[in-house]
């Protein structure tokens, strides 16, 4: 069986952990790289989101469904981002996309466009919770 290397230090890499155990680089394809990748997606999206209502004729006092879709994404994001490697924070960002999918659901008559963010955050939450499964990508120990 041919041995993996880590891009970094070239340390030889055996079984499947997504962290090289010499120098800790976080190797390609794993989960904790993909968590992180879509918790930058959200956050993006979110502080975009903010951006649009801020320039808006409505301001935040006319758009407050929005805002906290937003919000509900910045929190996803900032958890996804700087917790990718710990369970808890994981565990934390569930919570906050299923209320983010049920608020978006109450209100998809009034604003067609909750249908798209709905759909954007369900991928995220179906994307998570497979993430979840694999244990192998968190940080042992806490
Ligand atoms: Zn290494």
């Amino acid at each position: 069986m041919r041995h993996k290397v880590c891009p970094k230090c070239k340390a030889e890499l055996s079984g499947k952990n997504p962290y090289c155990w010499k120098c800790g680089y976080l190797l390609k394809n794993s989960w904790a790289g993909m968590r992180k990748g879509f918790g930058i997606t959200d956050l993006v999206i979110g502080i975009l989101f903010m951006c649009l209502i801020l320039g808006s004729e409505g301001g935040i006092e006319n758009n407050t469904r929005m805002c906290v879709v937003s919000w509900f994404f910045i929190w996803c994001g900032l958890l996804g981002t700087f917790g990718y490697q710990r369970k808890w924070a994981v565990t934390a960002s569930i919570p906050f996309y299923a209320l983010g999918i049920i608020f978006n659901f109450v209100f998809m008559s009034e604003y067609p466009a909750h249908v798209l963010l709905m759909g954007i955050m369900a991928v995220f939450l179906i994307f998570i919770c497979i993430s979840f499964t694999d244990k192998g990508s968190f940080k042992s120990g806490r």
